[in-house]
């Protein structure tokens, strides 16, 4: 179709890790709209320093409009896609020629940047006030978060319970062993295998009952469950038989959604088999930017960038110095992932890949 170089309309939906580094990639070759209900980028796996270093989140916060300079930005969820248009939480109807679906995870965040560094500076006040600490959940917010907690306020009570055998399930036994090592040695108490029931402490004193018939009694507490998908507004739209059982889109090499033309998917939203990393939602950010800048170009389809399942690299940040990695044929922990990780925890890294002073 010639459209007489007027340019394509190419809606993201979703203002994450993928999503944001798609439409700065491509503001230039398309008229782009990013749909996201908060107004900024959060780089997430920086939420547990900010809580224990508020002043953090100015870098690891920022504003679509900061990236997104040629751009139009609509603050709003959207809750509808048919073949042609998006339909926000709003009621505004976007038009597209592409669209990309990079809603990641559910995370119910306020929508704008002073709002949500005013969040943090609220649950730093929390922690600081705090003699014991209760974290719930073992995964990596659980033990990032302990592990901040440690490092920052060593004088602290620190208690991580964790309904599984082992801490960090997603990722392999000795990046857990590591982990669970560290934390000991830092005095975080740490109970596997049990649950604590929230509704115990009814009555506002913060004694909680676990699932093991022990009482745990603290000043404050932090829910780290696992976040949900938020691919739940595809339920009744066009999209509904392109998810599959957990609710991933499931997407071809190319990263367009199986039998799709015009509609791609990127990030922790897709079915690809690996591990759900930010640094692969970049991955595929450049590869949707590619192959969209070839098919407005009214390049071939057969010429379109592949995507290839990344291996399971992952690292867990043990507060500011130390840190557990996994590669594919070894996992290290100490001070040399921690070099790579935890001192800054990759934002100057990533801030410079959205065109940002690091
Ligand atoms: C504790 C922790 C540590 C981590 N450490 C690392 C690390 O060191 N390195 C690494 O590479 N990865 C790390 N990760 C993983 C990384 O955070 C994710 O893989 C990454 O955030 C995925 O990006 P995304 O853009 O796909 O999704 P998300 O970051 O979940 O973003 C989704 C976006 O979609 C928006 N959205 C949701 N629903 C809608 C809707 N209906 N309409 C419009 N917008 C919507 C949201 O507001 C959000 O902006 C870590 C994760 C955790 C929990």
């Amino acid at each position: 179709m010639d459209l007489g170089g007027e340019k394509r309309r190419v809606v993201i939906v979703g203002g994450g890790i993928a999503g944001s580094l798609l439409a700065k990639s491509i503001q230039f070759n398309a008229d782009v709209t990013l749909i996201d209900p908060k107004e900024y980028l959060e780089i997430t796996w920086a939420n547990l320093r900010n809580m224990v270093e508020p002043s953090f989140a100015e870098r690891s916060v920022i504003n679509h409009r900061n990236y997104l300079t040629n751009g139009s930005i609509v603050t709003s969820a959207a809750i509808n896609v048919t073949e042609t248009e998006v339909l926000t939480a709003e009621g505004r109807l976007i038009a597209y020629d592409y669209i990309v679906i990079a809603t990641g995870h559910k995370d119910p965040v306020p929508k704008t940047k002073k709002e949500r560094l005013d969040q943090y500076q609220a649950e730093n006040q929390k922690i600081q006030s705090a003699h014991s600490i209760l974290i719930i959940g073992g995964g990596p917010t659980g033990v990032e978060l302990a592990g901040e907690i440690a490092t920052d306020f060593p004088e602290k009570k620190v208690t991580l319970v964790h309904k599984g055998p082992r801490l960090l399930e997603f990722i392999g036994l000795k990046a857990a062993d590591k982990s669970l090592r560290w934390l000991r040695s830092r005095k975080v108490e740490v109970k596997l295998e049990q649950a604590v029931d929230l509704n115990s402490s009814s009555d506002g004193s913060q004694e909680y009952q676990t699932s093991a018939g022990e009482s745990i009694k603290v000043d404050c507490h932090f829910l780290c469950a696992g976040k949900p998908l938020a691919s739940a507004w595809l339920n009744e739209t066009i999209l509904k038989t392109n998810l599959d059982k957990s609710g991933r889109l499931m997407v071809d090499e190319y990263l367009r959604v199986k039998g799709r033309s015009n509609i791609f998917a990127i990030g922790d939203i897709t079915d690809i088999p690996e591990l759900k990393q930010g640094y692969l939602a970049h991955k595929h950010a450049l590869v949707v930017a590619k192959n969209l800048k070839l098919l407005m170009a009214g390049g071939k389809e057969s010429k379109m960038s592949t995507y290839e399942p990344g291996s399971a690299i992952a690292m867990v940040s043990l507060g500011r110095k130390d840190a557990v990695a996994q590669f594919p044929f070894t996992t290290i922990s100490g001070c040399v992932p921690g070099l790579l990780k935890s001192r800054d925890l990759f934002i100057g890294r990533t801030r410079k890949q959205m065109g940002l002073q690091p």
